[in-house]
């Protein structure tokens, strides 16, 4: 199958460790079985009594690869990462690291038309673009895909329920033009991101049987309350507050609607919490040209890989997939608007962005919508006022 390898994505590993930071790293069943087994305390002193492996719960194994995680150590990193180092990989070889590390930040998507590749923007080379171009990896892009395909030998995505929105379905070859006017849209330059985002939804929303009434400018002035819960329910899953282990991507309706009732408006943030239009109150500078362009490549990522809707989303429409990105967007603004407050900063930088970006990318990587969730999902987030206003109003 042909490899797609997105342009203007670059990566090369610098060594820093912090891949092995921040997350409690997921192991495949055979991942545990070859691990656990090593009595790892006879190994090296420091494992002796530790408890290294966890079983993860069935909420945060339906539908995914993984049954157990690592452990994070006391300083919250991996406890195998030694001055920068693997330990397993350093003991045993390579190939005998959980399957993630071994395919990290490597990402594929295997579609109808071919293979879609991308990596993880976890990676600090990814965020700030270092490296060697992924066009010029061709060989070892081929090489990761072989391991993860022996790895994975029986993960195959199933396309086949694609649908512009609930109740239009789609064909691969209607979405693939539909995608190459995306990509357009997203390399419009002389846009902000956001406007980039919203040209694609009314793009992708012009498209429906049935269109929308437009939209009423006094609608488009201010956020209501259900925008608001559903950015609060959606911060709660990217950007936990205590994130220990694998996150929890749990959105059932049930929970949904607790929020609704008995819960506010707040974002939760280590430490305190902070309203919307509070956070409005900082600028975002929109000129820094590192910003656009780490929003512009994060954004580009996830939808030339097709990591956003059908099988490489929770089996999202296309519609909400988009919009679901467009919420994202929004929700970066707010998070990084936050850690500049935390920094008593007078603005945002780039680091406040791509501290953020880093954070979504491991909830997004975690999160596993079931049927049952997504359909609260489609029912949320097919509103392309919605997505209008929460674009307009943060
Ligand atoms: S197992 Fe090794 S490669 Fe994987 S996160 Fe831990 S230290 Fe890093």
């Amino acid at each position: 199958m042909e490899l797609h390898i997105p342009d203007g994505i670059n990566y090369e590993c610098s060594g820093c460790g912090k891949c092995c930071s921040g997350w409690a790293v997921p192991m495949t069943k055979e991942d545990y079985e070859r691990i656990s087994v090593k009595d790892w305390g006879a190994v090296n002193e420091k494992y002796k009594d530790k408890k290294l492996f966890r079983k993860l719960k069935d909420s945060q194994r339906a539908g995914g690869l993984y049954t157990h995680t690592i452990v994070r150590g006391d300083d919250g990193g991996c406890p195998f990462l030694e001055n920068n180092l693997c330990f397993i990989h350093k003991s045993f070889g390579g190939k005998f690291k959980p399957t993630i590390c071994q395919l990290f930040p490597y990402c594929f998507n295997e579609t109808p038309s071919g293979i879609y590749t991308t990596v993880s923007f976890y990676s600090m080379s990814v965020i700030y673009n270092s490296g060697r171009a992924l066009t010029a990896q061709k060989e070892v892009l081929e090489q990761k895909w072989q391991e993860f395909q022996t790895i994975n030998p029986d993960h195959h995505p199933n396309w086949s329920l694609l649908q512009l929105t609930v109740g239009e379905p789609i064909t691969w070859d209607e979405y693939l033009k539909h995608d190459e006017k995306l990509l357009e849209l997203l390399q419009t330059h002389k846009l902000s991101i956001y406007e980039r985002l919203l040209a694609g939804s009314e793009y992708l929303v012009s498209l429906r049987k049935v269109p929308p009434q437009p939209i009423a400018l006094s609608n488009q002035a201010a956020l209501n309350h259900l925008d608001k819960h559903l950015l609060v329910a959606l911060h709660k899953i990217y950007f936990p507050v205590k994130p220990l282990g694998l996150a929890d991507p749990d959105f059932s309706i049930g929970r949904f609607l607790y929020q609704l009732a008995f819960q506010g408006t707040s974002l939760a943030f280590p430490g305190c919490s902070y309203s919307i239009e509070e956070l409005n109150k900082m600028p975002w500078p929109s000129n820094d040209l590192e910003i656009q362009d780490l929003l512009y490549r994060y954004f580009y990522s996830r939808i030339f890989a097709k990591l956003y809707f059908g099988a490489g989303f929770g089996q999202l429409s296309l519609i909400t997939g988009f919009h679901h990105l467009c919420l994202i967007a929004a929700l970066i603004k707010l998070q990084s608007k936050a850690w500049a407050l935390a920094r008593q900063a007078p603005t945002v930088s780039l680091m406040d962005v791509a501290t953020t970006v880093r954070q979504l990318e491991k909830g997004l990587g975690e999160t596993r919508l079931g049927g049952y969730s997504a359909a609260v999902w489609e029912l949320l987030m097919s509103s392309p006022q919605r997505v209008k206003r929460v674009l307009a109003c943060t």
